[in-house]
């Protein structure tokens, strides 16, 4: 077995990442936070990461775990990122309703998702 490289870190739970930590990155020792920093650079790219947005809004996502979340707080969709292949498919996202939380469904003659449980819209404009 190779030796681990430098900066090789154990995480809380026990599992072992052999990346060299980051220069200039903080280390904060949770578990959320480990897996959104190691699972990043072996799931997507940051340059892959960088030019994906939103289909329905085209606002910017962000990594979190297994899930590309949509920063637009009135959109929320949410990605699955599956064997290192984001899908980008607004017909198969997770569609958390922001007021209830409710999975939205999908309109896409009108490019919205509607909440079944309170009525609310977004439409993208
Ligand atoms: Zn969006
Ligand atoms: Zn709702």
């Amino acid at each position: 077995m190779e030796t681990l490289q430098d900066g090789a870190v154990t995480a809380p739970d026990g599992a072992i990442s052999a990346f060299p930590l980051p220069e200039n990155l903080p280390i904060i020792l949770d578990r959320n936070a480990f897996f959104l920093y190691y699972a990043a650079p072996m799931v997507l790219s940051k340059e892959l990461l960088d030019i994906l947005a939103c289909p329905l809004c085209k606002t910017p996502v962000r990594l979190e775990g297994a899930l590309l979340l949509c920063e637009n707080t009135e959109c929320a969709c949410r990605y699955r990122v599956e064997d290192g292949i984001p899908n980008m498919l607004i017909e198969e996202a997770e569609r958390p309703c922001p007021k209830c939380s409710a999975q939205r469904e999908w309109l896409p003659d009108k490019d919205t998702v509607r909440c079944p449980k309170c009525g609310a819209k977004f439409t993208h404009g």
